[in-house]
């Protein structure tokens, strides 16, 4: 199922999804049209590629972002950093699910640099919805798209470390 192909206009694709990732329906749909709805707030004079991502939070809020590019290239951002740090700004830190979109098929997947920021918000059981143009889409867990991946459990507390001069 991870990788198949799904269209978010299918009742039977979209209730195995929900069975699966614990979502209602109402919730996968607003997350399409949300994160299909960025898309047209993204800056992108560069690549013209238009990215949107949305998250839900775990009390059941819906955060947006786009991607901004910048005349320096590296110093763009992706959508999924900048709604994930308007989220975590406006003092959200638990999340249900993310979804992203993109103006290609098949769909796109969170880079990897989108991947390790995702980690250290969301359990690694949390879904990732990639929807295409059409609407078509995939559902990746975050531990299925970063795996053996490394998160803020693995460093020791910092009243654990010795004090520096
Ligand atoms: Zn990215």
């Amino acid at each position: 199922m991870a990788t198949t192909l799904l269209q978010s206009s299918n009742e039977a694709h979209v209730s195995k999804v929900c069975e699966e990732y614990s979502l209602t329906p109402a919730e996968v749909k607003t997350l399409h049209s949300r994160c299909s709805s960025a898309k047209a707030t993204a800056y992108c004079p560069y690549s013209r590629f238009r990215v949107g991502a949305t998250i839900l939070t775990d009390d059941g809020g819906y955060i947006d972002g786009a991607n901004v590019e910048n005349a320096s290239y590296p110093v763009g951002t992706c959508a999924e950093r900048v709604a994930f740090g308007k989220a975590v700004t406006e003092g959200h830190k638990k999340f249900k699910a993310v979804a992203v979109a993109t103006d290609i098929t098949p769909p796109a997947s969170p880079c990897g640099m989108c991947r390790q920021f995702i980690r250290e918000f969301c359990e690694l059981d949390t879904p990732v919805l990639m929807f295409d143009k059409d609407g078509a889409f995939i559902v990746m867990k975050l531990s299925q798209l970063l795996p053996l991946s490394f998160g803020p459990e693995a460093l020791p507390p910092p009243s654990s470390l010795p004090a520096t001069a």
